[in-house]
């Protein structure tokens, strides 16, 4: 089976120290087609955070000769950009300037806090917290198209502190199902973030696999596995578990982007 990780955070990223030689052994360790290095770009951090990016030209030329001691890898050049809707225009300006392999747009920072840090919560139950995250994915990604993966749409059940700890189609449907038809209307991606799956303070996220399903109905082609991994012993968690569960979803492709196109590679052998 061909496996792929887009979703990874190198050295680059303000959280990570992870060695980008290093994850390419892993890589080749684990016989992956390949990984994307999408180093965090944030805009428009809470107070208290500085800043929130990386060096974009560094990363990329580092990835490049990366690629004279790796050539049997895809190694690509990728950032997750932090959507909000109070950033979209410097986003824009952004990526006027930059050309990626991978785009992934996620949300991190919810009007004025970073959810990481747990005070978003104060004052909300949990259909209100999640509800403004994914209200605020939708009306991102309503003006914001130039991505390839919608990443981690349920990062903000990671940190919460109440007992659900699962954003599921049969709640969250009326946000939810407009999110997956922009995706699967405009060629996007829906993501599997295997880092959310995991035991948190609160509890452990579920992912409702309705909601892959739906994403199938409405012609979704492909999705993305990503193991948001900040050091190497994280790369490719979960990724065969959850490509068994894609093909149960009736997904029949794995996809990653370079230079912004789509590369298929099938899952059901
Ligand atoms: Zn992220």
């Amino acid at each position: 089976m061909i496996l792929f990780d887009n979703h990874t955070h190198s050295h680059h990223s303000p959280d990570s120290r992870m060695n980008m030689i290093v994850a390419a052994e892993k890589i080749r360790e684990m016989s992956f087609r390949g990984v994307c290095f999408s180093d965090h770009y944030d805009f428009d951090p809470p107070q208290g955070i500085k800043k929130f990016n990386f060096h974009v030209e560094r990363q990329q030329s580092e990835i490049e000769s990366l690629k004279e001691s790796f050539p049997d890898l895809e190694l690509l050049r990728g950032v997750e950009i932090g959507i909000q809707p109070v950033s979209l225009e410097a986003i824009q300006a952004f990526m006027k300037k930059h050309t990626f392999d991978t785009v992934i747009a996620s949300m991190h920072f919810v009007r004025g806090h970073d959810p990481y840090h747990g005070k978003y919560y104060d004052g909300y139950g949990f259909l209100e917290a999640y509800d403004i995250y994914l209200e605020d994915i939708l009306k991102s990604i309503s003006a914001f198209r130039d991505f390839d993966i919608l990443g981690h749409f349920d990062y903000i059940a990671r940190y919460s502190p109440y007992r659900k700890h699962e954003i599921s189609l049969k709640t969250f449907g009326d946000i939810l199902d407009p999110i997956l038809r922009i995706l699967a209307e405009n060629g996007k991606t829906f993501e599997i973030n295997t880092k959310t799956y995991q035991p948190f303070a609160h509890g452990t996220p579920v992912l409702d696999r309705n909601i892959l399903k739906h994403f199938r109905e409405l012609g979704g082609e492909a999705v993305s596995l990503g193991s948001d991994a900040h050091s190497p012993e994280r790369i490719g968690e979960k990724f065969e578990y959850y490509s068994e569960i894609l093909k149960h979803c009736g997904f029949r492709y794995g996809v990653y982007y370079k230079e912004r196109n789509p590369v298929y590679f099938t899952i059901d052998n």
